[in-house]
């Protein structure tokens, strides 16, 4: 570690770093940050060891305010400089773990609550590894002041349909300066959707990236003139934006969801695995799905799933195992979004799994029809569930099920909940124009 930070104070000084920003995520996966200005660029060193007191009640969702101080200690393996500040007197960041007063870390923490649920697979040999897609608007406002797509083109598509290929460019070469491999960027099915794809690694460090992916795509389009934004549903009646989670479990370097042996490759752990994640999907939804319009999108139609089923080349189910096989065997959880916190996400996608491979949950048969061809009675027949259709039955599945809540500590659970149920009562009272034009002749 003292080499690391050697490097780092390097780094810093030949690149004129003016500030140091301590970032943390709150509740909702958005980030927040505190900038150190640097006098010295020996001053890190004393800001690692020490870290930086701050007040946690103003941080939504993390702590509460009779008890609100805290300590924002930076990761050393997060340090990265932030290629949307200006290049001279520029700004560097870590990102932080979050401890008492006292020295121990905060068990209120997102970060901290997925770095424990994945020091447990590891006492039992496992690395979790999750390669999310991340998809995103480019909006614009029209005359009339409403914001609409910033273009008309599809699945895709190129330049000049396209009007976000400079955007994605630049975006491209943010994410490369902030040391992401990314593997593809393109434009999605709807108008003005993009998905931009990195490099799957640990679970840690992809929560990580989320954080950093999101705050950067919506820097660059900014700096552009444009707005970027990553709610799961901006528009009626277009495909809405997901963020599907492709998950395996690594064991001594071997990929343990891969089979040689079996006909389909995919191992009886990975359906083990595939059992969990269906037996606590209800309850999941609340943490991949968190917000009131996240259940906008899990409708029929859209490519996002809504019923709990698993297949292999299915895309309308919730589970999917795609086709690579070897070390990129996986399973995609196609109902996040990326409106929810990665931390938490992770840290319960992980426990539903092994809760599954512990109690060797058997999937049942894949599902390869298409299922929003279906009415809700075929599907019932067929023994498929739905998943919550609301916020205010997601965070009630969630309230029942043990292992999820298990996934993200009491504290984070209590503070969830709390913050989900007065989502849910705010919205619940509201009168949309939709309702008027319904109603008003009644
Ligand atoms: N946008 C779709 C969703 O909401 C996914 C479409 C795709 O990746 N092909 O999940
Ligand atoms: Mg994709
Ligand atoms: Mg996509
Ligand atoms: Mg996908």
């Amino acid at each position: 570690d003292d080499k690391k930070l050697d490097q780092i104070i390097k780094t810093i000084e030949a690149n004129d770093i003016k500030f140091l920003r301590l970032e943390l995520a709150d509740i909702h996966g958005l980030p927040k940050s505190m900038a150190v200005p640097l006098k010295n660029a020996n001053d890190v060193e004393d800001i690692v060891n020490d870290g930086l007191l701050f007040d946690g009640s103003s941080v939504a969702g993390l702590a509460s305010i009779n008890d609100s101080d805290l300590l924002a200690k930076p990761d050393i393996n997060t340090f990265s400089t932030i290629p949307w500040r200006p290049e001279s007197k520029g700004t560097s960041r870590f990102i932080c773990d979050i401890y008492t007063t006292e020295g121990t870390p905060y068990d209120g923490d997102p970060r901290g609550i997925l770095k424990k649920t994945l020091e447990k697979a590891e006492k039992r040999g496992y690395q979790y590894n999750v390669g999310p897609e991340p998809e995103f608007f480019i909006i614009k406002k029209d005359e009339n002041g409403n914001y609409v797509p910033a273009d008309e083109a599809e699945y895709f598509d190129v330049e000049p349909l396209d009007q976000g290929t400079d955007i994605r460019r630049e975006i491209v070469f943010g994410l490369e300066e902030l040391g992401f491999d990314v593997e593809v960027s393109h434009h999605e099915v709807a108008a003005g959707q993009h998905e931009v794809d990195f490099k799957y690694a640990d679970a840690l460090k992809t929560a990580d990236a989320v954080i950093t992916f999101k705050e950067a795509v919506k820097a660059v389009a900014n700096n552009l003139g444009v707005k970027a934004t990553f709610m799961p549903k901006p528009f009626i009646g277009i495909n809405g934006s997901g963020m599907h989670c492709n998950q395996s479990l690594f064991k001594d370097g071997e990929n343990i969801f891969y089979d040689p042996n079996t006909e389909t490759q995919v191992s009886q752990e990975a359906l083990y695995f595939i059992g969990g994640l269906l037996k606590h999907a209800q309850a999941l939804s609340a943490i991949l799905s968190p917000t009131v319009n996240s259940y906008k999108r899990l409708v029929p139609g859209y490519e996002a799933p809504c019923y709990i089923a698993y297949g292999f080349k299915n895309r309308s189910t919730l589970l999917r195992i795609p086709a690579s096989r070897g070390l990129g065997t996986r399973i995609e959880c196609r109902s996040a979004d990326p409106s929810c916190n990665p931390y938490l996400a992770f840290s319960a996608l992980l426990e539903a799994g092994l809760d599954g491979m512990d109690n060797k949950l058997d999937p049942g048969e894949p599902t390869e029809e298409n299922l929003f061809a279906f009415s809700e009675e075929e599907i019932a027949e067929k023994g498929i569930s739905n998943l919550p259709t609301s916020l205010w039955e997601a965070y009630h599945a969630l309230e029942e099920d043990d292992v999820i809540i298990g996934a993200l500590g009491d504290k984070v659970f209590n503070q969830f909940y709390n913050i989900k149920r007065a989502e849910w009562d705010a919205y619940r009272i509201q009168v949309f124009d939709y309702e008027r034009d319904e109603y008003l002749n009644v």
